[in-house]
């Protein structure tokens, strides 16, 4: 007998299936796409929190206070627990002096989850709640669903690059709106990277490396000329700014003399160089750089309500981006959210079943 029902493999998923079979549970994972993983899978693997509580509140302050600080607290052990299942760490700091976490190696922390998770049955989505089991709902978010960027987000949904996996198209939304939950506020939000213009090619193992990070050193104008000072260090602000410009795009014009500055760990010259090699059109003048990038969406920031037990409606529980919320007004780590929520939304639902 199925005590449990996981929609999505992705970090959520797995951890609460990791987490349910801990607990002596029978447990299925349905997984839409051929492989586990998700996003987590093409990410940086930095799972973080701010080092102070007041910060997150102020960087999101939109947010939900509640689940803001159940991140904020379990973080540090579910980060050993996490490592107690074999994922292993590859740096113990962020590099940002604000924010306390770890480096994963995705891949093999996916492993370490992925084999204690029950069964896991690939190219198998959830399309429809079981109603004999509980379900916990952790398929991504919507950001791969066009129609629903398109009504939430931007009328330019088309011209979005998208830096994510393409199977998390909203089901969590739909299965979790049908069964009776409510949606947050932010379903406009979403957190992403400047990334390299058509007819640049940006392959999915390249979203990290090809991210273009210098809009606050640069000047940033849109396809329609309207100009654009980011004021946040993420860079979300000017990123959901360039996915509502003509085409979804901008220009970023850099002066040479900060071509030599670093952005975390490489020259902002690198980035304009590695947009330029992936074939977005790169303009050079005597003082001037000028880089054409796209708004590229990784994860959608609004989504399910959820209360303090990751609970969205009768027999419904939810975690990682299919949860809204957390970040609203601004950037958290969306690993961190799925980590802490995950682990929740198990114990949750064994506990109700
Ligand atoms: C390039 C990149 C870099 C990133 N870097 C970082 C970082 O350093 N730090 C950080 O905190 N975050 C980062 N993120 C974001 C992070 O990966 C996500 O926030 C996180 O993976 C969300 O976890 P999740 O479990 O909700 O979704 P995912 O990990 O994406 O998993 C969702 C899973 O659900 C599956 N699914 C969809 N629909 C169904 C269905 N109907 N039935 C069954 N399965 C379904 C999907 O195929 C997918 O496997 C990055 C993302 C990308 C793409």
């Amino acid at each position: 007998m199925t005590d449990l029902v996981v929609a999505g493999a992705g970090m959520a998923g797995l951890v609460a299936a990791a987490e349910a079979v801990s607990l002596g549970a029978e447990v299925v994972v349905h997984e839409k796409g051929d492989r586990p993983g998700g996003s987590f899978r093409l990410s940086s693997g930095v799972v973080w929190r701010y080092r102070e509580l007041a910060d997150f509140r102020a960087e999101c302050p939109a947010g939900d206070a509640e689940l803001q600080q159940l991140v904020h607290e379990r973080l540090d052990d579910d980060l050993l627990w996490l490592e107690g299942l074999g994922a292993p760490v590859v740096e113990r700091t962020t590099g940002n002096p604000r924010t306390v976490g770890l480096r994963l190696d995705p891949v093999a922390a996916i492993d370490a989850l992925a084999r204690r998770g029950g069964v896991l049955r690939l190219d198998e989505p959830l399309r429809e709640l079981p109603g004999s089991a509980p379900v916990v709902l952790a398929t991504g978010g919507f950001q791969a669903d066009r129609e629903l960027v398109r009504e939430h987000v931007t009328h330019e949904a088309d011209s979005l690059l998208l830096r994510a996996t393409r199977w998390s198209s909203g089901d969590g939304l739909r299965l979790g709106c049908a069964a009776g939950a409510s949606t947050t506020a932010g379903l406009a939000e979403f957190y992403g990277r400047a990334m390299p213009a058509p007819p640049a090619r940006v392959e999915e193992h390249r979203f990290v490396e090809l991210a273009q990070l210098y809009a606050t050193h640069a000047t940033v104008e849109g396809a329609g000329g309207e100009t654009f000072e980011p004021r946040a260090w993420s860079e979300v602000d000017v990123v959901q700014w360039m996915a509502r410009q003509p085409g979804a795009r901008a220009s970023y014009r850099v002066p040479v003399t900060k071509l030599q500055e670093s952005v975390r760990g490489r020259t902002i010259g690198e980035m304009v160089v590695a947009a330029e090699v992936a074939g977005a059109t790169v303009r050079r003048t005597s003082d001037e750089v000028v880089v054409e990038v796209v708004a590229g969406i990784t994860t959608t920031l609004g989504g399910l309500a959820v209360d303090r037990s990751a609970r969205a409606a009768d027999g419904v529980w939810a975690a990682g981006a299919d949860v809204g919320g957390i970040s609203t007004g601004g950037y958290s780590s969306g690993l961190a959210a799925a980590l802490v929520l995950g682990r929740i939304a198990a114990r949750s639902a064994l506990g109700a079943a």
